[in-house]
């Protein structure tokens, strides 16, 4: 892939954007999966003020598409690469404040150092994310958490940006949400920062809980091969009659199973694993079978919670995508 941005929106960005600007970006370096071909442009804000700035000079090139990302734990890029313009949040936006029972985070905040922020101020509510990565923000996007529970359920309020830069800030009342569903899917923002209400618990008691949940993630999950964690989601109908993802896999025979370097974990089926030069379309091929087949044998569908990007800047559930290829 060549660089193809627009002259005018690279002079821009070298010239007026303060954050990190890098071109022809190897996206399999960037993300968990360790797949992708080469993103047009990766720009690292390095504050609230560098990312609006961002915003405002992406958002004259209406035709090159932007997504906003964090530590990719989450996103299947496509071997393809990305023609456009990834605005990555990480540690320049990273400021974490404790106030009695609450933690103010910007975006960029690391997952585990908000919870261990947690356990050191006492503070209890969020032990469910500990042992999970990628920053505040993708987290509250998918409404991520553990134990059957989400992170919107302690959220206070969230700052967010519009794609032109404006900032309003959304109360809890009116954050509406659901299993691993949060508003901001279906609506073109940027979550900049979150305050979480919390309580407040002996810190030996957090802690406690804090190691049960990381000792059983340890035990049930492939640590050493690159993975986005879990690629279905727990569909709540199916988990009553059949059980979690991972199990009906394991049932419909498919555990282990490989496509090229790309493997349904022997260790927990609902983890793809990344062999060692997997393609994108080795794991949407390994999605399209666990989902057809579970469907077969069961009746039920198991919809994805990674994301699938597309080389043009759609970004979709991956089950999305597959339900589309013939396999
Ligand atoms: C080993 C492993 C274990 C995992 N375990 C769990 C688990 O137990 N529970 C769980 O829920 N998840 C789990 N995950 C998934 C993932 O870690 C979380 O969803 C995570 O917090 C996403 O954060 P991220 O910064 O990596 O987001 P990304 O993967 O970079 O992005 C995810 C989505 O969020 C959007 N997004 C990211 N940042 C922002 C922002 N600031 N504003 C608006 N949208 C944004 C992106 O566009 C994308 O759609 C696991 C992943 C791995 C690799």
């Amino acid at each position: 892939m060549e660089l193809h941005l627009p002259l005018d929106l690279q002079q821009q960005l070298n010239a007026k954007f303060k954050g990190e600007v890098e071109y022809l970006v190897p996206l399999n370096e960037l993300s968990y999966w360790k797949i992708g071909g080469l993103a047009q442009c990766v720009i690292t804000p390095l504050s609230l003020d560098s990312l609006q700035e961002a915003l405002a000079i992406t958002s004259e090139f209406n035709e090159i598409p932007r997504i906003v990302i964090g530590d990719c734990s989450n996103l299947l890029f496509d071997d393809e690469g990305f023609n456009g313009v990834l605005i990555k949040i990480g540690d320049g936006l990273s400021k974490i404040s404790v106030s009695e029972n609450s933690i103010y985070c910007e975006a960029g905040a690391w997952v585990p150092e908000v919870a261990y922020r947690s356990y050191r101020n006492s503070l209890s509510g969020i032990e469910h994310i500990c042992g999970i990565p990628g920053r505040i923000g993708g987290l509250v996007y998918m409404n991520g958490g553990s134990q059957r529970r989400g992170i919107l359920e302690n959220v206070d309020n969230v700052v967010v940006m519009s794609l032109k830069g404006e900032i309003r800030t959304i109360f809890s009342n009116e954050i509406i949400h659901s299993y691993r569903e949060s508003p901001f899917q279906g609506e073109p923002v940027i979550i900049a920062a979150v305050t979480l209400k919390l309580e407040t618990k002996s810190r030996a008691i957090v802690r406690n809980d804090m190691r049960k949940i990381l000792s059983s993630r340890r035990k049930k999950f492939p640590r050493k091969l690159p993975n986005c964690g879990s690629v279905f989601l727990s569909n709540p109908a199916m988990y009553d009659v059949i059980g979690p993802p991972g199990f009906a896999i394991e049932k419909a025979g498919l555990k282990g199973v490989r496509k090229g370097n790309a493997q349904l974990s022997p260790l927990h089926a609902n983890f793809i694993v990344n062999l060692g030069g997997a393609s994108s379309s080795d794991v949407l091929y390994l999605i399209a079978l666990a989902r057809n087949t579970v469907k077969e044998l069961t009746g039920f569908s198991m919809d994805c919670e990674v994301r699938y990007i597309r080389p043009d800047g759609e970004m979709m559930q991956a089950h999305t995508y597959t339900d589309s290829l013939d396999v």
